[in-house]
This record gives structure tokens, C-alpha cells and sequence, in this order.
């Protein structure tokens, strides 16, 4: 009896499923092939890399940050990639100042603007206190993050960015707004949130017409906040084509779904 069930067992496992099956009637493109490195936290082949620690030629005022030892550190002015980025997946990996100096939005406070507008708070939040939503991984003034995955000053920190692009129609109103997901040392921060505009610290947010690229940007807030491997990937959608109606097939016979 056991010997039959397990012959049963293999059977089901090889012989193909039998039935209709679901076809969508869509021809997908093939997916391109991006090496993701040898580590998680390496670029992929298809990365924009702007700062591997060598060097910020990738940045606007680049020369004002130091750099040593692979790591760039918060200097005079805020930087400015050179590239620019729409829907996009950036990494960046940041350390705060150790030991901690300061208190609230004075100690380790930096900031990742996306498309140099939207800002995703850089901050100590370890053990720290401040607003909620100006702590790590706020979306400034507009939401906090979901949780505090900080680790301690001189750690390092990671942040997985999605970002989805606002779009706006031809007249300059807001057609579609943008949304950010966030994952901050693998933990979820930011799930799909839409903003409400821009994130400025002295009025509401609002929405003013930009094009649909723009950069990344890193501010100074006058703490030494250490920053090395950021990259950016560009996101485009999948493509594919309805070629025909979706249809159920068993074996030759092909059933039109309407
Ligand atoms: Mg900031």
C-alpha cells in the first residue's frame, strides 16, 4: 500500500497536469538580463554607481565632501548627481557621527532628495529623540516611518529606496503623484506612500511642475554623516504586446476567453 501512494506520489510529480490551462494572449519582451553582483548590497550591471568611494566626480559640488578610506563625508553645501533619475531604485549606505553630537534634528542630520525635491530624512535616531516625522527615514514633515530600524552611531545604515516619479499634465497640474517604498536595513519603512507634494521645512507640501527626470541630492546640515555605495537604477516598465485574446488550451483545442 505505502509502495503504491509513493509510485502515485511520483507520478503526480512528472506527468504533466492535465486540463485546461490559462493563457493571457500577451507576448511579453524578454526581461534583460542584469547581473546583481556578488553581494546584495553590490551595484548591479545595469547600475548608475555615483560614488563607489573613489571619487565624487558623479556630484555638483562634489569637491567641498571629503572623501577617505571609501567613504565620503558631509561637507560644505549640499551635492548634486550629475545624472538624472525618474521612477528609479537607489542605494545608499550612511553612518551617523560617532560618538553622537547634538540632539534632535541637530545630531547626525542629513537628508536623500529624490529628484533634488523630496526628501527622505538622513538621521540619528538611534535612542534619539525628535518629531516623528522628521526622524530616519521620515518623509519629511509628512509621514514618519513605519518603524526605527536605526542602528548605533557609527554603524551603517541602509537604505533601499522605490521611487515613483509624480507626473504632471501639459498645463502644470498633478496628474499622477509620486510614491515612495522604502526599506531601511531590511526592514520596510516606507510602503507605497504618496506624497503630498514637496517637503519643505517651513510651509505645506505642494506639488509644482518639474520635469520627469531629476537628481539626487545629499544635504548638509552641518553634521559629518558618512555616506559610500549609492546607486541608482533606472526603472522601465515591462513590455509587452495583447497579441491576441486570452484563451484556455487542452492540448490542441483552444477556447476564446471573452
Ligand atoms: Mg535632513
Amino acid at each position: 500500500m505505502r509502495r503504491l501512494s509513493l509510485l502515485a506520489s511520483i507520478l503526480l510529480l512528472v506527468s504533466p497536469v492535465s486540463g485546461e490551462e490559462y493563457l493571457n494572449g500577451i507576448t511579453w519582451q524578454a526581461p534583460p538580463v542584469v547581473d546583481p553582483g556578488k553581494s546584495d548590497d553590490s551595484p548591479p550591471s545595469d547600475a548608475v554607481v555615483l560614488f563607489d568611494g573613489t571619487d565624487m566626480s558623479h556630484w555638483k559640488n562634489g569637491d567641498n565632501w571629503p572623501v577617505a578610506d571609501g567613504v565620503v563625508s558631509s561637507g560644505k553645501g549640499q551635492v548634486v548627481s550629475k545624472d538624472e533619475f525618474g521612477d528609479c531604485q537607489v542605494h545608499i549606505e550612511w553612518s551617523a557621527p560617532n560618538p553622537p553630537k547634538g540632539e534632535g534634528q541637530g545630531r547626525g542630520n542629513s537628508g536623500l532628495f529624490l529628484m533634488g525635491t523630496y526628501e527622505i530624512q538622513i538621521l540619528d535616531s538611534y535612542k534619539a529623540d525628535t518629531y516623528h516625522d522628521g526622524q530616519a527615514g521620515a518623509i519629511y514633515k509628512q509621514t514618519p516611518p513605519m518603524a526605527n530600524a536605526m542602528r548605533a552611531p557609527g554603524q551603517w545604515n541602509t537604505y533601499d529606496i522605490l521611487w515613483t516619479a509624480p507626473r504632471f499634465n501639459d498645463d502644470g497640474s498633478l496628474q499622477s503623484p509620486a510614491y515612495i517604498t522604502a526599506i531601511h536595513n531590511g526592514v520596510v519603512i516606507q510602503n507605497h506612500f504618496e506624497l503630498l507634494g514637496d517637503t519643505p521645512y517651513n510651509r505645506p507640501p505642494q506639488y509644482k511642475q518639474h520635469s520627469s527626470k531629476g537628481p539626487i541630492a545629499l544635504q548638509d546640515h552641518g553634521n559629518p554623516v558618512r555616506f559610500r555605495n549609492i546607486w541608482v537604477r533606472e526603472l522601465q516598465p515591462v513590455q509587452g504586446e495583447q497579441t491576441r485574446k486570452p484563451y484556455l488550451r487542452d492540448g490542441k483545442k483552444e477556447t476564446p476567453i471573452d
